[in-house]
Order: structure tokens, then sequence, then C-alpha cells
């Protein structure tokens, strides 16, 4: 079932669904947005028993091309040996580099664009040894958040965690595995994807 990433920030165009019955609902305020579909239902006579909120999500994920959507119950990211292998060398050039976190608000404005972008996803398969070193790593680096932490999950194009990479220097993050037109026009991180 899919769910919208980010309902902090209205996707380009608002959100919009087309019911059964052909009834278009716009908003760009989500409440207002379920709040009016239900409300049609109900003059409508259409479903509004158990569920009919999340279905509604669901199907409005699948109608609005420029909603960042995620399917919680069945992440399609998973973590390989690679993804390891590319955050031990973060981690390495992360060290050698100074251990130096990017300011508050480099990291503020970076994670702003991953939370609204549909590459932003959950993943499954990433082992618990790294899931550790992230925290510790996030931790060591700046004992820092950022204001949209509960938004961040994992980047779709290279694996790595968003809530993360938000603190980490671009140069330290250069991955050799994916190229920058992998990644949205508006990737923060576009020019750390250097492959060719
Ligand atoms: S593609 Fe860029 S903006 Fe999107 S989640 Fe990955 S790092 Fe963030």
């Amino acid at each position: 079932m899919l769910s919208p990433t980010n309902t902090l920030e209205t996707p380009s165009g608002g959100y919009t669904f087309t019911d059964s019955d052909g009834f278009v609902t716009f908003s760009s305020n989500p409440t207002d947005f379920i709040n009016k579909i239900g409300a049609h239902r109900i003059t409508a006579g259409l479903y509004v028993g158990s569920g009919w909120e999340q279905e509604v999500w669901h199907l409005a994920c699948e109608q609005n091309p420029n909603l960042a959507c995620h399917d919680k119950e069945n992440p399609t990211l998973e973590a390989g040996l690679e993804d390891v292998r590319q955050f031990g060398l973060v981690t390495q050039r992360f060290f050698e580099n100074g251990g130096k976190a990017e300011s508050q608000k480099e990291a503020e404005r970076r994670a702003s664009i991953c939370a609204s972008c549909p590459k932003n996803q959950p993943i499954a398969g990433l082992c618990s040894s790294c899931k550790g070193w992230a925290a510790w790593l996030i931790q060591l680096a700046s004992g820092r958040h950022t204001s949209r932490d509960n938004d961040l999950f994992y980047c779709q194009v290279c694996g790595c965690s968003n809530k993360l990479a938000t603190h980490v220097p671009l140069d330290v993050q250069r991955d050799e595995r994916h190229s920058a037109s992998e990644a949205p026009a508006n990737c923060w991180k576009r020019q750390a994807f250097v492959k060719t």
C-alpha cells in the first residue's frame, strides 16, 4: 500500500484525486484533501469504512506522478555488499578529512530536498551493523539532527542514509558507481555521482 513520503511540503501541482464516480478533488493541503474526499464520498454513498483513507492515498499516489510515495510494507530498495563497501569508503574519507560535518544550514537545505524527492525511500536488507555505524557516525560527526529527520529515509540512487548524508561534505561522498543523470535535476548530491 503506497503512502506519501512527505506531507509537509505540497507537491508541484498540489494533490489531486479522481474517485471511482469520476469526481475530482484538488487541494494544496493533505488534511483538507482527505476531508474533501471523505465529504464527497459520504454524499455520493461511496465507501468510507475501515481503511478508506489509506486506500485513497494509495490511489492518489498512483494518479499523481509528482507525489513522492513509498510502500512501507514492501520497500523496493535493498542494500547490498557494494553499498556496504561504499559506506566504508565514505566513512574512511570522512575521518581522513578531519571528521568535519556540514553546516546546519546546508544540512537543512539538503534535508528539505531529499524529503520531497521520490528517490527518498525506506530500505530493506541493511545489515544491523551498518545501521549501527550510520547512527554512530551521525552522532560522532555532529550530534545534530535536521528538522526533516522524520521524513528522511535512504537514497534510491546510492543507498545512502539521507539522515546521515545531509551532514557529510559532498567531496567525501564521491560515488563512482552512479552518474548524475540517475538523480533528479534538483538533487543536491549530483556532483558526487561521478560515473561517466
Ligand atoms: S537523489 Fe538526491 S535528493 Fe533524491 S534522495 Fe537521493 S540524495 Fe536526496
